[in-house]
């Protein structure tokens, strides 16, 4: 490989791509055929491993320490916690840096733990702690690597999560099936609504379930229902398929039902999330380019890469909320053209909807009660549809509303009821302040506005001057190739640089084509100096779903 294209190499391997992606770039930047780049795909992998060997210096662990002490030092407000087992080996550990931290305090009332398995080479969970931001995309709140999967390292990984997040406890929480982390939910934060992700029940459901018995489950999970419907129509399931008391696995879900069932999750406050799967892209590639061999450096720098790639594209979308209103009829309804100047363009066509909702429903009744005005709404279409509002007044002032449907109080969206009831008392205009949740307004960041942190990485004066060559290059290039006699003057000009002795001043050292190592330098050595790598799990391949679950009914039983 040539130096140059080592320095390429690099660049997009901190970009996020593997070396097989980069091979395929770098191909087709020289025209495309296999080989075309004059290198061949394992060359890539062992210049990139020999550079990842090179950063590494003392125990993976030493490094991922100093890497955190160096973010500390730029960061004041970087939080991290570790702990070490009784041989001195790493065992959990937790980062969280300034900006995570605000946008916790913005959007942390749910908070997804989005966890992947066995994917280092020490098998560890790799636990990030994620949210929905205004814009409703992913945001990161945290991050965690435990050394095992017991309610212990978990119990722990919350603590250190709420000690960095000034022990605000978020209102909901969802997680996956797995039980461990269920149980040191309701240990750490026994406040907070804990779901569990509809796919992964569904998932683990198929691998247990066949024909009926499996179509008339996914019932229970997604089908609207209330609860004492679901009661009834269990009852008859278990009969219907002779569902015995031996059946730990269905009466563990049993007890579980609060935690999964649409009877009995509606209206509970999750942002209208039912799972935490990995349908969006930023989280998709949080866990795509996971790989069995990466070290804890490597995943600490991935998810870095992905929490960057989070925050630039959050920065354009509040850039686009703040300086654009979503368009609007000129004939739209007067709520409507204040929803586009309240909502961000993300959540826009999800309050408009329920606006445009309101005039599908007339108010058929009001009644007093207990101080509170009942309003009935009815369907104009079916008149036997009816929910009720119950709203509270100061003088002829309408200051609260809450609706039966708990759209409002599940999704932070107030419904076409509301909205119904408001036009029905003469609010033409304005929408009071109790429809609107500011996390998801253009505003929702205002009270905490802080410089985005997205952190950058230290180059050698070369590699400097290198990327300000090839920027201002690229733009020179593409302008001369316009014209046949100005593109053979550049490369005269280049055979006459490739063919000079050219002296690589200010540096004695070798050239280094990656960002320099400025997390290790000797001044952070006495802190973390010794700690040894975690222990291998060891395992044979992945656990199935199955096995996840196996492992816990009688546990979540008896404790
Ligand atoms: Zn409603």
């Amino acid at each position: 490989m040539k130096e140059a294209q080592k320095a390429e190499a690099i660049r997009l391997s901190l970009a996020g791509l593997r070396p097989c992606q980069i091979m395929d770039v770098m191909e087709k930047s020289h025209g495309g055929a296999p080989g075309a780049a004059g290198f061949l795909c394992q060359d890539m992998y062992n210049f990139i491993a020999r550079q990842k060997k090179e950063k590494v210096h003392g125990s993976d662990a030493e490094y991922v320490l100093n890497f955190m002490d160096g973010k500390k030092e730029e960061d004041p407000e970087f939080f991290f916690k570790y702990n070490k087992d009784d041989e001195g080996r790493l065992q959990n550990i937790f980062w969280s840096d300034s900006q995570s931290q605000v946008d916790y305090e913005a959007f942390g009332d749910v908070v997804v733990f989005d966890s992947t398995y066995r994917v280092n080479r020490y098998n560890l969970p790799f636990v990030p702690f994620v949210g929905l931001d205004n814009h409703r995309k992913t945001v990161m709140f945290g991050c965690g690597i435990l050394s095992n999967e017991t309610v212990a390292s978990y119990v722990w990984l919350l603590q250190a999560f709420l000690e960095a997040m000034r022990q605000r406890h978020p209102r909901s929480v969802i997680t996956d099936g797995d039980l461990a982390m269920a149980k040191a939910i309701e240990v750490m934060m026994p406040g907070a609504d804990h779901r569990l992700c509809s796919w992964h029940i569904e998932q683990n459901m198929v691998k247990r379930l066949r024909g009926n018995k499996l179509k008339e489950f996914r019932r229970f999970i997604y089908t609207h229902m209330d609860v004492e419907q679901f009661e009834r129509e269990w009852a008859e399931y278990r009969s219907r398929h002779k569902i015995t008391e031996n059946d730990l696995w269905m009466g563990m879900l049993y007890e579980l039902r609060k935690k999964w069932s649409t009877a009995y999750t509606k209206g509970r406050y999750f942002l209208g999330m039912v799972s935490n799967q990995r349908s969006e892209s930023l989280n998709a590639r949080l866990h795509k380019h996971l790989e069995r061999r990466m070290s804890l450096i490597d995943l600490v720098e991935h998810f870095q890469a992905c929490t960057v790639s989070t925050r630039r594209r959050q920065i354009e979308l509040d850039a686009q909320a703040q300086h654009g209103v979503k368009f609007t009829d000129r004939s739209a309804d007067p709520f409507e053209k204040r929803v586009a100047r309240i909502f961000t363009p993300d959540m826009f066509p999800k309050v408009k909807e329920q606006v445009r909702r309101l005039h599908k429903w007339k108010v058929t009744e009001v009644t007093l009660d207990n101080g509170f005005l009942l309003h009935e709404v009815s369907s104009i279409e079916n008149t036997s549809r009816r929910v009720q509002v119950r709203c509270t007044f100061e003088g002829a002032l309408l200051v609260n509303a809450t609706c039966q449907c708990r759209m409002m109080e599940s999704e932070a969206i107030a419904c076409g009821h509301i909205f119904c009831v408001l036009r029905h008392n003469n609010v033409v205009e304005e929408i009071p302040a109790f429809c609107i949740s500011l996390r998801w307004t253009k505003e929702a960041k205002k009270a905490f506005q802080t410089e985005l942190g997205i952190s950058t990485q230290v180059w050698s004066e070369q590699m400097d001057r290198f990327h300000a060559l090839r920027n201002k290059g690229n733009c020179a290039l593409f302008k001369a190739s316009k014209s046949e006699a100005e593109t053979e003057r550049v490369m005269q000009f280049f055979d006459g640089i490739m063919s000079k002795e050219i002296e690589n001043n200010g540096s004695a050292h070798a050239t280094s084509f990656g960002p320099l190592p400025t997390h290790f330098s000797a001044a952070h050595r006495s802190s973390t100096s010794g700690v040894l790598d975690p222990k291998k799990i060891i395992s044979k391949g992945a656990p199935s779903l199955r096995k996840r679950w196996k492992a816990y009914p009688e546990f979540w039983r008896t404790n």
